[in-house]
Order: C-alpha cells, then sequence, then structure tokens
C-alpha cells in the first residue's frame, strides 16, 4: 500500500495513521503492506466483502489491472482461473485497463522499477 492510502483508510476507519499502522501495517525496503491475519486472506474481507471497500488500498481498487497481469496473457489466464470477478461485469477497454496499470506503476515505483 501506499502512504496515501495508509492515510486515507486508517481516516475511514476513524483512527490515527499511526495507530493503523501499529496494529496492520509492517515495513518492508521499499514497501509498506497489511499484516496478514491467521485465518483469513485480510482482516478487512468479511463475509459480506471488503469492509474497508470506499477506502480500499490502490492495489485491490486497480486489481486486476496490474501490470503484470495486464502484460501477460499468461499471467492473466492464470488469475482469471480463479478471480471469480474477471470475465464478470462490463467490457473493460485495454486501453483503461492499460491506464489503470500505469497508477498502479506510479503507486509503487519499488515494485516495478
Ligand atoms: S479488497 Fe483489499 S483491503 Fe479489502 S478485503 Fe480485499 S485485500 Fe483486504
Amino acid at each position: 500500500m501506499t502512504e496515501a492510502d495508509l492515510v486515507r483508510i486508517a481516516k475511514f476507519l476513524q483512527m490515527k495513521a499511526s495507530e493503523f499502522e501499529r496494529r496492520y501495517v509492517y515495513r518492508t525496503r521499499n514497501l509498506l503492506r497489511l499484516r496478514m491475519p491467521r485465518h483469513t486472506q485480510c482482516h478487512f474481507l468479511l463475509e459480506n466483502g471488503c469492509s474497508i471497500h470506499p477506502a480500499k488500498p490502490t492495489q485491490c481498487r486497480i486489481f486486476p489491472y496490474w501490470p503484470e497481469l495486464v502484460e501477460d496473457k499468461k499471467e492473466w489466464r492464470k488469475t482469471a482461473a480463479w478471480c471469480p470477478g474477471i470475465g464478470k461485469g462490463p467490457l473493460v477497454q485495454i486501453e483503461t485497463a492499460k491506464e489503470q496499470a500505469r497508477e498502479m506503476r506510479q503507486a509503487y515505483p519499488g515494485m516495478y522499477d
């Protein structure tokens, strides 16, 4: 996640950014990451979906239009095999998908340089 994601989500949860970070985030050399709880994929994934949907991290908002998927048909097909949302809903133009991929690159330069 980005620093802006952290601040936005903390605000959405009515928490101080520092408190949100202490409870839910860890830092690597280049990235901020959400901590993974023991028995589920994400602290914010509830039965009816993402509980922070309006403020969710950039990578969640942009998924599946990540550069590594948009630019690699094989990886796209592999992801589509398990993601129930891919192939459903309104058609998304390739330029829109590429634009999202560019936003992802800009948001996480440490991952794509
Ligand atoms: S969209 Fe992101 S923040 Fe929300 S539940 Fe899924 S992984 Fe967690």
